[in-house]
């Protein structure tokens, strides 16, 4: 029998420092002037991808880490960096676990590692385009449809996908769309389009308040056609599924979307736990230096008290996250929503705790020559991305009471 443990292994150790360092001498040094640009980090893809960091093997090594916790602490670590440079490196493992949750081996092997690298070995990126301008929280009112053209083995799509990171830019993009609207998120699927595929368009960038070197965009899908075995899962699974919904049988496990969404929301609470232990590490240090009344702010109860609760919000929740990363690893099973709750614990503390570091640093809290305002600023979006605040309280209530919450 294993005995419980949270000491880290020395493997989860050192790639935890690896990438600690990366975010510290690599990210950091260039956080401001992205979030100043509003750019994609080019050349610190480039060079995540030269040391290995943005590559299919880490990635593949990442999540395949037996306790589940090491994607966790490379999110953590990343984000401690810059949250916004962070999901420009990393935005691509959505689509990865877009294909992950629906794809067959066979598919996980052919495109997962193109999501990385192209041809010539060029660095390539991937999205996962699920939102739409009607269709956020509610992703069983999607528009975009894929319809079949038996005689071409083709699928082709239309419709129009929001918020979408590396909408447009990414040369994988992993769209979820609807083959029978009439059945709701049942009637949906996910298909590759892979790099090149004409009718994908960029509709506009986003200007965001926050995470602002990460692109955000809208994908215009006009006739897009992709190959049958683009359909992830592949079509026989699917007319399997869709036969049992029209009998009103249950449609199994894949619900395409929230497949997705499950195993990634402790890998997105962690970035919002990078965010706050880089404000929380940051104001600590300035409660030390800085002198009011003739001794340091930390002196008083209240700048400590302050403190103590951000540091005891934090732990508790990296415990939330560790725990969801280790159950969804090991198959156990969510009954009480424990991914959403993990995110749900991890997005607020963020807001919270970058909120409060600018209350301890005063004025030098609120200009941008300190990072602490972009902190609250990148914290924000912890709270609406992957399942907003109250689709993950929706879920855990549901989980918890057995009845249908609305
Ligand atoms: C920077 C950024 C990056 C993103 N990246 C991606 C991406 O890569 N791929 C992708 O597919 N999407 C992405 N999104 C979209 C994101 O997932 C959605 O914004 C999110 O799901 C919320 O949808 P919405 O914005 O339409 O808000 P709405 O769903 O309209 O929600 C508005 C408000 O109503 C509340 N609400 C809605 N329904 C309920 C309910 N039943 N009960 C209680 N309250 C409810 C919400 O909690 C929220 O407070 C991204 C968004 C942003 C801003």
């Amino acid at each position: 029998m294993t005995e419980f443990s949270l000491e880290l292994n020395e493997d989860q150790l050192q790639i935890q420092k690896w990438v600690h360092d990366f975010a510290e001498n690599v990210v950091r040094p260039v956080a401001h002037e992205y979030d100043e640009r509003e750019e994609t980090p080019w050349p610190v893809i480039e060079q995540a991808a030269e040391v290995g960091l943005y590559s299919f093997d880490f990635v593949a090594n990442a999540f395949g880490d037996p306790t589940g916790i090491l994607l966790p602490l490379v999110m953590e670590e990343m984000a401690w960096g810059d949250a916004g440079i962070g999901l420009a490196i990393f935005g691509t493992t959505l689509g990865v676990a877009g294909i992950f949750a629906n794809g067959t081996p066979e598919q996980v092997m052919e495109w997962v590692p193109q999501c990385f690298r192209g041809e010539n070995d060029k660095i390539n990126l991937a999205a996962f385009a699920v939102s739409e301008p009607d269709a956020g929280s509610d992703v069983s009112s999607l528009r975009t449809t894929a319809v079949y053209d038996e005689a071409k083995d083709e699928w082709v799509l239309n419709g129009t996908k929001t918020w979408i990171t590396n909408g447009g830019i990414a040369d994988i993009h992993v769209v979820v769309a609807s083959v029978d609207r009439d059945l709701g998120s049942r009637g949906q699927a996910s298909f590759i389009v892979p790099p090149g595929t004409p009718g994908l368009s960029q509709g506009q960038k986003f200007k965001k308040m926050g995470i602002r070197a990460s692109h955000t965009a809208e994908v215009v899908l006009d006739d897009v056609r992709v190959p049958g075995r683009c359909l992830l899962g592949g079509k026989e699974k699917l007319d399997e599924k869709l036969a049992r919904v029209r009998e009103g049988k249950s449609a199994g496990r894949s619900q395409a979307a929230m497949a997705t969404f499950e195993s990634s929301r402790p890998a997105v609470g962690a970035q919002a736990l990078g965010i706050a232990r880089a404000a929380y590490e940051f104001s600590l240090e300035y409660a030390k230096e800085r002198k009011q009344f003739g001794r340091a702010i930390i002196e008083n109860q209240s700048i400590a008290f302050m403190l103590a609760d951000m540091k005891t919000e934090i732990d508790a929740a990296r415990l939330l996250v560790w725990r969801a990363a280790w159950m969804g690893r090991t198959g156990k099973v969510f009954e009480n929503g424990e991914g959403s709750m993990s995110k749900l614990k991890a997005g607020r503390v963020a807001v919270w705790v970058t909120e409060r570091a600018i209350q301890i640093l005063g004025g030098y809290g609120y200009v941008r020559e300190y990072p602490v305002e972009r902190w609250h600023r990148d914290s924000k979006i912890y709270d609406i991305f992957e399942g907003t605040e109250q689709i993950q309280q929706l879920v855990i209530s549901r989980a918890i009471s057995g009845v249908h919450i609305k």
